[in-house]
């Protein structure tokens, strides 16, 4: 079964997670991730690099919603693989409850820039959205 990404990752959206998935299956939304439940090869390994606990295991006690969430926007959200820097207000809302209804955007992810450990750009692919 795979793994999928719930709402904590909403506006916190480290991406600490993207760069040890070995088929490269998160995708980006404006303000969080999800995984491709077809392409997730269930190895785990993403799991303990969110520092929030958002990604959790389809074993596990998770509401079909948010299974039925990771597919639907894995299929139009752009890919993502390299880390980005966090929103500057990130850990203000790790804490927040009821995050989807809240804030939940389904606009795609503004991959705009992306930066390697030496903080050199390696990909642009879209404008920062207003
Ligand atoms: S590390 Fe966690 S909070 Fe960050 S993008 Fe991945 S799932 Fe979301
Ligand atoms: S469990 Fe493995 S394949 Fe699935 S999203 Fe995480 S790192 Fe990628």
């Amino acid at each position: 079964m795979p793994y999928l990404v719930n709402e904590k990752c909403i506006k916190c959206k480290f991406t600490d997670c993207v760069e040890v998935c070995p088929v490269d299956c998160f995708y980006e939304g404006e303000n969080m991730l999800v995984i491709n439940p077809d392409e997730c090869i269930d190895c785990g390994v993403c799991e303990p690099e969110c520092p929030i606990g958002a990604i959790i295991s389809d074993t596990e006690d998770v509401e079909e919603k948010w299974l039925k969430l990771n597919q639907q926007y894995s299929e139009v959200w752009p890919n993502i693989t390299l880390k980005k820097d966090a929103p500057n207000d990130a850990k203000d809302y790790e804490e927040e409850t009821n995050k989807f209804d809240k804030y939940f955007s389904e606009s795609p992810g503004g991959t705009d820039i992306v930066k390697n450990n030496n903080n050199e750009i390696t990909e642009k692919r879209y404008e920062e959205k207003k």
